[in-house]
């Protein structure tokens, strides 16, 4: 694969997958925000490859966008170049008589992926069913639920770099994961595919993972909003931050759930969830500005409490100075 080649690309060159002006307010799940100047879907890793070299030659901040399901774009929208790759191909291969690895595309949907791995009697995946997301999207923060960490599952993957567009192959210590973490945050790589260990399962275990999915997922729908969110708005607190409080927990909601703003606080049409404190919900036609009003104010009332100030785990596009510092 080659690497991105500047003397073939005159300055004002502009690839057919490049759009102008979209809309991004219908691709988060808090369906609110501004338009992308500049907007790609590649399809294919040469066409990944030309929207990056599109973005270095005008010199474009690039934005990377899976489901937007852990995002809040700003009402101005993205200036730069917003990619969001289309490569939804998965693919499995046996490696010993009970284990396989099952590789996807970083556009692939993760609920899509369980769905092929239990069509394929693959299992482990299931445990993160009901999360919405994108394979990319899903690596960058090393997705979690209870005990289960993406990065205990992940083999190795394809990751292109942003200036170069070189394509490399890197195994799992290269991500560097931790709670919410990953290497991708710096910034400098995309993933452009990632490849799975899973276990190769009898009928007998693929039913079992099918209800084990079921009951996942109806567990999460009575406890979380399923639309209009981006899930847990701020990341829970290290224990170092934790230190001075009374209880030294790290759980944010249980700090929101004390100051009582579940299901009541609101500005316009942005409201806390009535189903969980760290749960921020657009009921119609709330603003990017609104959501961020309101989480300005329940960062300020934990603060007054408890003298810790929570922190956003939901990210901030678009936003010239980031407003929940
Ligand atoms: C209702 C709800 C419940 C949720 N529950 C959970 C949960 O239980 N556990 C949990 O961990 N999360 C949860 N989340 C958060 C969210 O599901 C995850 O963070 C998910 O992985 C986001 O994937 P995405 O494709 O939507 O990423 P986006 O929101 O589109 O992007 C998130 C970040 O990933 C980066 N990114 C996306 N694709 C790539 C790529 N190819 N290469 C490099 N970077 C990339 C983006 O640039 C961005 O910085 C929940 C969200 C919602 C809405």
């Amino acid at each position: 694969m080659s690497t991105i080649d500047k003397q073939h690309l005159s300055k004002n060159q502009i690839f057919s997958h490049i759009k102008q002006n979209i809309s991004l307010g219908d691709k988060n799940w808090f369906q609110t925000g501004g338009c992308a100047q500049y907007y790609s879907e590649p399809t294919t890793n040469n066409e990944f490859q030309q929207a990056l070299q599109f973005a270095e030659l005008q010199n474009l901040d690039i934005f990377m966008l899976g489901q937007g399901a852990n995002i809040l774009i700003s009402d101005e929208g993205f200036h730069g170049l917003v990619i969001k790759p289309q490569l939804n191909q998965i693919t499995h291969q046996a490696t010993t008589p009970n284990a396989a690895t099952v590789t996807a595309g970083a556009g692939t949907s993760f609920h899509d992926l369980i769905d092929y791995c239990l069509d394929h009697n693959l299992t482990n995946l299931e445990e993160f069913s009901g999360i919405p997301g994108s394979v990319g999207g899903s690596v960058y923060i090393n997705l979690h639920y209870y005990e289960f960490f993406l990065a205990d599952f992940l083999d190795h993957a394809q990751i292109i770099h942003k200036k170069t567009g070189k394509i490399t192959t890197v195994d799992t210590h290269w991500f560097k994961f931790g709670y919410d973490e990953s290497e991708l945050q710096n910034k400098d790589y995309y993933l452009l595919s990632a490849t799975f260990r899973v276990q190769q399962a009898t009928d007998l275990e693929v039913a079992h993972a099918r209800g084990r999915r079921q009951e996942i997922i109806r567990h999460r729908t009575r406890r979380f909003p399923t639309t209009g969110t981006c899930g847990s708005f701020f990341r829970n607190f290290l224990p170092h931050e934790v230190q001075n409080t009374e209880k030294k927990l790290i759980y944010v909601a249980y700090y929101l759930d004390k100051i009582g703003v579940k299901g009541e606080l609101s500005v316009g049409n942005a409201i806390v969830s009535y189903q969980h404190a760290n749960m921020i919900v657009n009921k119609g036609n709330a603003t990017s500005s609104d959501i961020i009003k309101l989480a300005q104010i329940m960062q300020s009332k934990v603060q007054e409490e408890f003298g810790i100030r929570p922190q956003a785990e939901c990210q901030l596009i678009g936003f010239k100075d980031n407003p929940l510092a």
